[in-house]
C-alpha cells in the first residue's frame, strides 16, 4: 500500500506487452488504485481477443480501448472476463456493451453482491478453460481472500506462461483485505497455490508487469507473516485496539492511509481470533488481547 503513488504520471495509457497481450489503462488513478486499473486484451493475434476487466467506467478508458482496437485492425471483442466484482474492475461494463452490444460477460458468483451492480454475467467455475484459437488457453483459477469471487486467469501458450492476478498480486503496493468479503487466511492459501503454478510473468490489476513472480509472491507471504508478528508484539505491549495498533505500526505513513491500514490490521486480528490466538471484547471499538 505505501508505494501506490509511484509510477502514476509516467504509466503508459496503452501498451503492447507481448504478441498476445495488450494493456489498456482504466484512467482512474488514486492512492488505492495506483496509476489506475489495468484491463487486458488477450489473444490480440487472433480475430476475437478476450478482455479481462473493464476499469471503473471512465469515458477515457472506452475511448482508449476503441482507438487501440482500431489501430490493431479492429478485432471484435466478444467475451469479457471479470477478475472480481469491485467497482474499479467491473464499472466499465456498460460502456463496453455500448461498443460491443453482443458481448458476453463472465465472472465467479458472489451472491451477496451480484445483481446489485447491474452486471449480468455467466458464472465462471474454478478450472474453466477459455479457448481462443488452437494454440493458447486461459484457465480460471479461483483465488479468494481479497474478495470471495476473485478469479485469476492463467495464460498458457508456446510463448508465455503468465497469470492475470487482478487484485491478488499487484505491481504497486500490497493487496488490501477489505472488511467486506476479505479473508486473510484464504488469501494466504491463495498465494501459496499461485506460487505452485510457477508462472513466468504476472499481469496485475494495478501497476507494471511483474517478471519475477516467485520473488513477488514470496515477498507478499513474508510481508503478511511479518505484519502478524508485529501485531502480536503490539498486543503484548498493551496496544489493544485497531486504532492504537495502526498508529504504532504505520506511524511513518500519512494518516490518510490509516483507514486502509486499519482494514489490514482488522483482517489479521480476525484471522488470529479464528485461529484461537486472540480474543476480542464486545466493546465498540473492541479490545483485543492475546489468549493465554
Ligand atoms: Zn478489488
Amino acid at each position: 500500500m505505501p508505494d501506490v503513488l509511484q509510477h502514476v504520471s509516467d504509466f503508459p495509457k496503452t501498451a503492447r506487452l507481448s504478441e498476445r497481450v495488450h494493456r489498456i489503462l482504466g484512467m482512474n488513478p488514486s492512492p488505492f488504485t495506483g496509476p489506475g486499473t489495468n484491463t487486458y486484451l488477450v489473444g490480440m493475434n487472433s480475430r476475437f481477443p478476450v478482455l479481462i476487466d473493464t476499469g471503473i467506467g471512465k469515458p477515457e478508458w472506452r475511448e482508449l480501448l476503441e482507438g487501440h482496437l482500431a489501430q490493431c485492425g479492429s478485432p471484435r471483442v466478444t467475451r469479457c472476463l471479470m477478475t472480481h466484482a469491485h467497482p474499479d474492475h467491473i464499472g466499465g461494463a456498460g460502456d463496453l456493451r455500448k461498443l460491443f452490444p453482443q458481448i458476453e460477460f463472465y465472472k465467479y458468483p458472489w451472491p451477496e453482491v451480484d445483481g446489485g451492480n447491474g452486471l449480468e454475467a455467466a458464472p465462471i467455475s474454478d478450472g474453466d478453460v477459455f479457448w481462443e484459437g488452437e494454440d493458447f488457453m486461459l484457465k480460471a483459477v479461483h483465488s479468494p481472500g481479497h474478495a470471495p469471487d476473485h478469479i485469476c486467469f492463467h495464460l498458457v501458450d508456446a510463448e508465455e506462461d503468465a497469470l492475470f492476478t487482478g487484485d491478488v498480486v499487484l505491481g504497486v503496493g500490497t493487496t488490501v483485505i477489505p472488511r467486506a468479503g476479505g479473508d486473510l487466511a484464504a488469501y494466504l492459501d491463495t498465494l501459496r497455490r499461485l506460487l505452485e503454478l510457477n508462472v513466468k510473468r504476472i499481469y496485475p490489476g494495478h501497476g507494471p508487469v511483474i517478471d519475477n513472480p516467485r520473488e513477488k509472491i514470496e515477498f507478499y507471504l513474508s510481508h503478511r507473516l511479518e505484519r502478524e508478528r508485529q501485531i502480536l508484539t503490539e498486543l503484548e505491549g498493551g496496544r489493544n485496539t485497531v486504532v492504537a495498533i495502526v498508529k504504532s505500526i504505520y506511524r511513518e505513513y500519512p494518516e490518510n492511509l490509516h483507514a486502509a491500514a486499519g482494514q489490514s490490521v482488522g483482517a489479521h486480528l480476525d484471522k488470529l481470533e479464528n485461529e484461537g490466538r486472540v480474543t476480542r471484547t464486545q466493546d465498540d471499538p473492541p479490545i483485543f488481547s492475546l489468549k493465554t
